[in-house]
């Protein structure tokens, strides 16, 4: 029964809707899940959080939930790396970020008794689409499970304008506190 199952990880609500819709019309039967410990601070955290569930009422969506906020196990798995403080990408921060994120959704998938997950992650046109394919598949690899990959960036657009007309709370910066100072601090 779980063959056309999936376990969706998301970063946010609105960019969950485009890949939702697109994976439900292939046929899969979706189970979303939220754990993004790069979202910072607190107040943009819970924000994000609440318009996640938001989503997901509206969408009829079954959904797991890290609800925990996470600044420490971010900043944990950051030791050592290239911060990259003031860009709005950091190849070794993002990278980070991204393993951090897709190997708790490969090992929360296969607990939860699926086999497939992906993330909405690779809707958006800012991110680092292939360093998430990658991340995804060794993520995926390390848990015993398969990442399904799709480009959902031409959806990008419809997705969001479907946010707005839900009036789901939209984020101004990638997440972490160097995105938010990239979007903001170093327009000033
Ligand atoms: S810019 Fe975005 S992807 Fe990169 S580390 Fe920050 S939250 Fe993660």
């Amino acid at each position: 029964m779980s063959e056309n199952k999936i376990f969706l990880h998301s970063c946010c609500g609105p960019c969950t809707m485009y890949p939702l819709e697109a994976l439900r019309q292939e046929g899969f039967a979706v189970q979303g899940y939220f754990y993004n410990p790069n979202i910072h601070p607190y107040r943009e955290f819970k924000a994000r959080l609440d318009s996640y569930r938001q989503m997901a009422a509206v969408q009829d969506l079954p959904v797991q939930v890290e609800e925990d906020y996470g600044l420490a196990v971010f900043l944990e798995e950051l030791q050592d790396k290239d911060l990259g403080v003031y860009q709005a990408k950091s190849a070794e921060r993002c990278q980070t970020c991204y393993r951090l994120r897709l190997e708790k959704a490969a090992q929360a998938c296969r607990q939860a008794g699926l086999k497939v997950f992906s993330t909405t992650l690779l809707v958006s046109p800012y991110q680092q689409h292939e360093m998430i394919k990658e991340a995804g598949r060794q993520a995926a690899a390390a848990a015993g499970v398969t990442f399904l990959y799709r480009d959902f960036r031409p959806g990008f657009r419809q997705g969001q304008q479907k946010a707005r007309a839900l009036n789901l709370y939209m984020q101004g910066y990638c997440g972490c506190v160097f995105s938010e100072y990239e979007r903001y601090g170093s327009k000033a």
